[in-house]
């Protein structure tokens, strides 16, 4: 039995429209069987109700999935009432977060450290939760330095995380010596790798500058040479993203969660290649 975890992102769409089509991405990605699937939750209160709509429908569906969440614009009992819930339909996994926050919140939101979430979720629900973190095997952009990101991520795993999952990355080398690092300093929890498939490659570079992932410069070099050959650009990111997960889990990586950004297409492709389907 393969014990490496793969997972699949959504974030809970704004439109009727987005969600239909999400519905299919959903039932096409579901066939692929992955472990779980996670659904992003706006810290800023945004999309909280979309959030719980979306995990519920799909764990409905028969679906394992994992929302997101976090203390960013939801009170105390507001948290407890949702944990509640989630407990009540069956949901056993999270993935708990600071959370960013819009511009225009930030002061007047809870705006608490992912630790303290996990302590509370341990605190509210004892060992229900499977509870995943986030850590950067790039370090985050708030954070002074390698080593106090890497001490912070530890308190997450003291307070009761029981995974991480990584911000993306286009370089397998950041996620080895990450790993490495964290394993020295006390940290041995699974640490599953990001992946963000390639499709857009002006979003990407304005997401990337804000979230502190490096697009190496040969590729940044390559994707920008593509233009306006959309499908070009998407078939050459599906060869580099595979290339990279593959040599991700020949080095015993536990797992993969792909950011889906709500599409099929890439993910399965890159799902397909690495022969994910065929896992005992
Ligand atoms: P934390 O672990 O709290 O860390 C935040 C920053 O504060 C880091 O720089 C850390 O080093 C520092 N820090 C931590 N503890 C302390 C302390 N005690 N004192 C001083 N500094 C400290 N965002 C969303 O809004 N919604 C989502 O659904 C979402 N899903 C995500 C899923 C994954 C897998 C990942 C990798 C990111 C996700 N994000 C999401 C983005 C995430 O919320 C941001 O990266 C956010 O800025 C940090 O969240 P965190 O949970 O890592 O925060």
């Amino acid at each position: 039995m393969d014990s490496r975890l793969f997972s699949f992102e959504f974030y809970p769409p704004r439109t009727e429209a987005g969600e239909s089509k999400l519905d299919a991405v959903h039932e096409r990605l579901s066939r692929l069987k992955p472990d779980f699937f996670s659904v992003t939750y706006g810290a800023g209160g945004s999309t909280k109700q979309g959030t719980q709509q979306l995990v519920l429908k799909y764990h409905q569906l028969g679906s394992t999935v994992a929302p997101h969440l976090s203390f960013g614009g939801t009170d105390e009992d507001e948290l407890r009432a949702l944990l509640e819930a989630y407990k009540q339909a069956g949901i056993d996994r999270l993935v708990t977060l600071r959370g960013d926050l819009p511009s225009g919140i930030g002061a007047a939101a809870n705006h608490r450290y992912a630790s303290e979430l996990v302590a509370f979720v341990r605190e509210e629900t004892g060992d229900h939760f499977h509870i995943d973190v986030a850590c950067y095997p790039e370090t985050h952009p708030d954070s002074a330095n390698y080593a106090t990101d890497v001490g912070f991520f530890k308190q997450k795993v003291d307070a009761g995380a029981d995974s991480a999952i990584t911000q993306y990355f286009y370089n397998a080398d950041a996620y080895f010596y990450f790993v490495d690092y964290c394993n020295k300093a006390g940290i041995s929890i699974p640490i599953v790798p990001g992946i963000m498939p390639i499709t857009n490659y002006t979003n990407l570079a304005r997401f990337s500058m804000s979230c502190g992932a490096e697009i190496p410069q040969w590729l940044r070099n390559r994707l920008e040479g593509f233009g306006d050959d959309v499908e070009g650009l998407r078939e050459f990111g599906i060869e580099v993203v595979t290339n990279m997960c593959e040599k991700l889990l020949e080095s015993g990586a536990p797992g993969l969660h792909f950011y889906s950004m709500n599409l099929a297409r890439s993910v399965t492709q890159i799902w397909n290649n690495l022969a994910l389907s065929d896992r005992p």
